[in-house]
């Protein structure tokens, strides 16, 4: 039975809301309390910015934590931290948001693009092999929509080549790769608590380690060039003030309570939405990969096939599919070698040689799941119960019902 579309006007197949962020009175009443106690900076006002710290550390199984204003910011403490110099190479896939290679840009070092794996829309470990020069110092897997990236082959790349790992784990926080928490498992991983994510404070990021140096340096960077035990006004690193705030640590702190419980209930649906989806065609979910324990969805990705649906473009679709109340965007419009800012090298003050050239660049992958395949539910979505699973695949069935003959 065909139904009208509710792009056309029809009624639609979701009208509840997928509420995001998630609070209560507990976050309000935390965040009063610190307003009201007046201490709202950090570091020599209170402690609920360690404290925090110490809780996210401890969730993810690292031994420490560094907060900082971004998920951007925390990426560069990293890379600065694991002693990059200029013109130093960084590999990044091109399939990810812009900070994870534009902070490779503000280093002073050249991002290196490989591409990624169709079945995971995650960096492909081979072909990171076959980009490694002798410039290579870091790479920096990203765990795209909250699905591991294959971390023993990264590892194991890394290792043979001398090279440093930090995991951008901005998609990630909460989700596992082989029982070990994202971001735990490279020489440093960071996360991002800007409002789409799913840990949220507004704005904000962190970057977890294991190692005690790259602890002191990204610590330091952090606060001004600050070390612990020096003075207010001793400055020994070239760093910035990139601190957090109370009420930001509190409001992260009550979060994180919810984090675990919301992170199985992505997890659940994804499986469930992948089961109801696995004999609609031209609608193919991403896998899981082998090592997945758990996955957060901070995107559920599914691949679109035009042809099984009257060849209607993948922006169009997602427009109906969005008109029919499921929480959904085309992502990406390009890989990201094909912005401007790499075009037409505006690099500004960064110290990029002359040679780099990013007119040939061209990963197929990427360039596909851009154009044609990547249909985005985004994760707010993913905390619906089972039945909102059952209403997004019956509203792609509806459009395809509508728009083919098959
Ligand atoms: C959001 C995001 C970041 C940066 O986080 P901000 O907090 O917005 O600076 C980095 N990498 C990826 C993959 C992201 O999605």
């Amino acid at each position: 039975m065909k139904e009208k579309l509710a792009i056309d006007g029809g009624s639609k197949s979701i009208t509840k809301a997928f509420p995001w962020p998630v609070y209560d009175e507990t976050e309000i009443d935390s965040v009063a309390e610190i307003v009201r106690g007046g201490k709202w900076g950090n570091p020599d006002c209170g402690d609920e910015v360690a404290k925090f710290e110490k809780e996210f550390a401890a969730y993810c199984g690292s031994k420490y934590a560094v907060s900082c204003v971004n998920g951007s910011v925390s990426l560069r403490l990293a890379l600065i931290a694991c002693g990059v110099k200029p013109g130093d190479e960084v590999i990044v896939p091109p399939y990810t948001f812009i900070a994870t290679a534009s902070v490779v840009i503000e280093c002073n070092c050249v991002p290196v693009f490989v591409d990624i794996h169709p079945d995971t829309y995650n960096i492909d470990p081979k072909a990171i092999e076959a980009a490694i020069t002798e410039r290579t110092k870091v790479i920096i897997p990203v765990h795209f929509g909250g699905l591991a990236c294959d971390m023993d082959a990264i590892m194991d790349i890394a290792k043979r080549h001398n090279l440093r790992v930090i995991e951008d784990a901005a998609h990630g926080h909460g989700a596992e790769y082989n029982g070990k928490k994202l971001g735990s498992i490279g020489d440093a991983g960071s996360f991002s608590f800007q409002s789409s994510k799913n840990l949220t404070a507004g704005e904000g990021g962190i970057v977890i380690t294991d190692d005690d140096e790259l602890y002191a340096m990204m610590s330091s960077l952090r606060n001004v060039g600050r070390v612990e035990g020096g003075q207010w006004y001793d400055h020994y690193n070239p760093g910035c003030n990139y601190r957090i705030t109370q009420m930001q640590s509190v409001l992260l702190s009550r979060q994180l309570e919810r984090l675990e419980e919301q992170t199985i209930k992505r997890n659940q649906n994804g499986l469930y939405l992948n089961e109801l989806l696995k004999n609609v065609k031209g609608i193919t979910p991403l896998t899981r990969g082998e090592a997945i324990t758990m996955h957060c969805y901070h995107i559920y990705i599914v691949k679109y096939d035009a042809s099984k649906f009257g060849d209607i473009p993948k922006d169009k679709f997602t427009e109906m599919l969005a008109a029919e109340g499921v929480p959904c965007f085309k992502g990406y419009p390009h890989p990201l070698y094909k912005q401007p800012l790499f075009q037409n090298k505006n690099f500004m003050c960064y110290a990029i040689p002359e040679t780099v050239d990013y007119s040939e660049v061209f990963c197929p992958v990427a360039e596909q799941a851009c154009s044609t395949d990547a249909v985005w539910i985004l994760q707010h979505a993913m905390l619906g119960e089972r039945e909102d699973m059952e209403s997004f695949a019956a509203a792609i069935l509806k459009i395809q019902a509508v728009t083919s003959s098959i």
